[in-house]
């Protein structure tokens, strides 16, 4: 009988969890050789989640089925709906819409995150949000359908919900997406409204300096120490009781990790994310490992723990593929290590500004930015080409850019 790997997400960490558990099954061939690893995931292709605020979102997925034949990982296409971890099966709704039981010997969860919405007024109904695919497919075409309403202030005033790094990139990403749409002469309004007392508060002193200009530049407004409390069809009201008249709302407030990670830890923090022992394995889910956005774990000596980001996805799904393997195949596991952080964030047309360091040192801006965010993401976030050697190698948890 064959012993089984099952991964969970085909999202960054779900996808390189599998380049990194077939890389240990290679390594291993003798030893591996009744190791069958299967990825479940709604859909056979990978989206790619930090592009999705670029004017063509619809292009944003990179289809994964041939990488893995490349790497003999089979593909469920579906939905998991219930861990049983007591009985090492999951329930999978399938895209025909059947439900089946899979068995497994070891999971990888990597079910990622989702925007989080609050219960406001209003925001389920007329909030665009640039979370997932579908999401920013409809805030383009809203964009588009604006080419064909009347010139008025509510038309040309777009309001982004929060001023974090999502808020950021989308906000100054739209009069790129509105010039062809509105043309020349209308100067769309962009109006940032961020809760906290300024914006991206988690960025650290020397981005914001980049930050501001670049808002500068491109004549976006800010709005900061009160949050939008509804929204409805013609705008926004803040807590102060501004209104602010506007047919485009974006909504950007954080993230929370996958729903499954309940059925599987019940230590979870704030915003979802599992606990996770050194080598990724899920506290008190001995045959569970866990990666990307749906776990927090700690990334080097110095206490930073991974955040939901896709540098970190990438690179523990690497490891949490090679431990799963490693795991079942009786081989030591290795810990996770990954102590270079960087940030590059995008500022439309005046630029990016990347940092290195958890104290987010400015190392590029500008132009020079953006080489460096184009890079990153038309490059080093895609899944290396279905070859089997070049996939193998794309799994190694100690792989370098250099
Ligand atoms: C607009 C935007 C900009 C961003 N910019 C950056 C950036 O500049 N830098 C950066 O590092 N990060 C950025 N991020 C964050 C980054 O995209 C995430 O941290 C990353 O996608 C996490 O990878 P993941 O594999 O954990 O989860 P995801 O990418 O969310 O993938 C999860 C996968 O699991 C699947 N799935 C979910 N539920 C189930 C289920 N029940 N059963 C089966 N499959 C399931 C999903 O369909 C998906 O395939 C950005 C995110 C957004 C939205």
């Amino acid at each position: 009988m064959k012993r089984k790997i099952l991964i969970v997400g085909g999202g960054f960490a779900g996808l390189w969890a599998a380049l990194g558990a077939a890389r240990v099954i290679d390594m291993e061939r003798e030893a591996g050789s009744d190791v069958e690893i299967t990825l479940v995931s709604p859909y056979p292709e990978l989206h790619v989640r930090p592009r999705l605020y670029e004017v063509r979102p619809e292009q944003m997925a990179a289809p994964f089925l041939p990488l893995l034949d490349a790497v003999n990982v089979n593909f469920i296409e579906g939905t998991v709906e219930r861990i049983h971890s007591a009985d090492h099966c999951v329930d999978v709704t399938t895209a025909a819409g059947e439900t089946k039981s899979v068995n497994y010997d070891r999971l990888v969860l990597t079910s990622g995150s989702r925007l989080f919405r609050p219960p406001l007024p209003g925001l389920a109904e007329h909030a665009f949000a640039v979370d997932q695919l579908d999401d920013a497919v409809k805030l383009r075409k809203h964009l588009e359908s604006l080419a064909s309403k009347p010139d008025t202030a509510a038309r040309n005033t777009f309001v982004v919900v929060g001023g974090g790094f999502t808020g950021l990139e989308a906000a100054t990403e739209l009069p790129a997406h509105l010039r062809p749409i509105l043309g020349e002469n209308v100067r769309p309004r962009i109006i940032i409204v961020e809760r906290a007392d300024a914006i991206a508060p988690d960025l650290g002193a020397g981005p914001l300096q980049a930050v501001s200009e670049a808002l500068d530049h491109l004549g976006i407004e800010t709005r900061v120490g009160a949050g939008v409390v509804s929204v409805d069809a013609g705008g926004v009201v803040t807590a102060t009781g501004e209104r602010i008249d506007a047919n485009t709302v974006i909504w950007t407030g954080g993230m929370v990790a996958s729903g499954l990670t309940a059925q599987v830890s019940p230590n979870v923090d704030r915003q979802g994310r599992m606990e996770v022992t050194g080598d990724l394995r899920v506290s008190g889910a001995k045959d569970i490992f866990g990666a990307g956005d749906v776990v927090r774990a700690l990334t080097d000596d110095e206490e930073h723990y991974s955040l939901m980001s896709c540098q970190h996805a990438l690179f523990m799904g690497r490891f949490a593929g090679h431990n799963v393997a490693a795991d079942l195949l009786g081989i030591p596991t290795i810990e996770y290590r990954q102590p270079f952080y960087a940030t590059c964030l995008d500022l439309g047309a005046w630029g990016a500004v990347y940092t290195e360091g958890w104290d987010r040192q400015v190392k590029l801006t500008h132009a020079e930015g953006k080489v460096r965010k184009q890079l990153i993401n038309t490059q080093w976030i895609y899944p290396p080409a279905p070859d089997r050697e070049q996939a193998l190698a794309a799994g190694n948890p100690h792989i370098s850019y250099e």
